[in-house]
């Protein structure tokens, strides 16, 4: 049978490492058939991102600091540049708050530090979704997913400043859904439990998010970026042709527990 992405040609923004959700939805992207383009932010993970798209004979991996509008416009003209006027699929897996933020109290989360996780983690999809609407259009359409947390919907101790984000990321996926739905543009979140990467690592108890997850999650076992992989590649494939402004829960039934 031939992969789900024969012919697709996909851009891949927030590996960091090997570790990184990102990295797990795009090798299943190739693995099925698709050209990857990447996007690395700063010199310092330039090297990591490179090496891991060669392994996948990537067409282009251009910097990209999501809070820049011109780096936005520059990284999908190079896109449109390497795939020839089109992209199909994108994924934003993108994120950050201050790691102080991340382990106080969220009452005292600063104006500045609060935009800014608002800025990184939610209104880049916006500004991507934008970039990519008219490459998408000249493909007859496309489909895009985002990482979400279940922090944007209930209270979770640590989470703070980022679960408001989540919370605008989420919304925002629907009225993207509603805007790009006529343009058969497609936008959905996954919403992952736990899963050990760079990001996750600054959040402060992590390790006791684990271990809670495990005994509330009605299949109590921890989940990996591979299950990501397997979520977002359905998705994003033609199997989910008429599934847009939704969210699949990827945290083995845990947001359906009440304690
Ligand atoms: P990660 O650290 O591997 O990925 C986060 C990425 O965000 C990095 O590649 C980083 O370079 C990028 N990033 C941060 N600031 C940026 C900026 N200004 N411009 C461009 N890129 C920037 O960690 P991850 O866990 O794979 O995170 C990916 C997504 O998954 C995030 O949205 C995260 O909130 C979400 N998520 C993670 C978990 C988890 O437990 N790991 C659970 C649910 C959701």
């Amino acid at each position: 049978m031939a992969g789900r992405f024969e012919g697709k040609q996909a851009l891949v923004l927030g590996v960091a490492n090997k570790r990184s959700i990102a990295w797990a939805i795009a090798r299943r992207l190739a693995d099925e058939g698709a050209q990857v383009a990447f996007t690395y932010q700063g010199e310092r993970i330039e090297k990591n991102v490179r090496d891991l798209a060669e392994t996948v004979s990537s067409p282009l991996v251009t910097e990209c600091d999501v809070r820049s509008d011109d780096d936005v416009a520059r990284v999908f003209s190079e896109v449109a540049e390497a795939f020839g006027g089109g992209l199909d699929v994108l994924v934003h897996s993108v994120a950050f708050a201050a790691a102080e933020d991340l382990e106080g109290r969220f009452t005292d989360t600063p104006r500045d530090r609060f935009w800014l996780a608002v800025d990184i983690s939610a209104y880049s999809l916006v500004a991507c979704a934008r970039a990519a609407e008219p490459l998408m259009e000249a493909r007859g359409g496309g489909s895009i997913v985002t990482m979400t947390y279940l922090g944007g919907e209930r209270a979770v101790p640590h989470y703070n400043v980022m679960g408001v984000a989540k919370a605008t990321l989420d919304a925002s996926v629907r009225y993207l859904a509603w805007d790009l739905g006529s343009k058969n543009i497609r936008v959905n979140a996954i919403s992952a439990g736990p899963v050990r990467t760079l990001a996750a690592r600054s959040i402060a108890g992590f390790t006791t998010m684990e271990e809670l997850f495990e005994q509330r999650a009605p299949l109590h076992r921890q989940i990996d970026a591979e299950d990501c992989a397997a979520a977002g590649a359905y998705l994003l494939s033609e199997d989910a042709r008429n599934v847009s402004g939704t969210t699949l829960y990827v945290d083995a039934g845990y947001h359906a527990m009440g304690m």
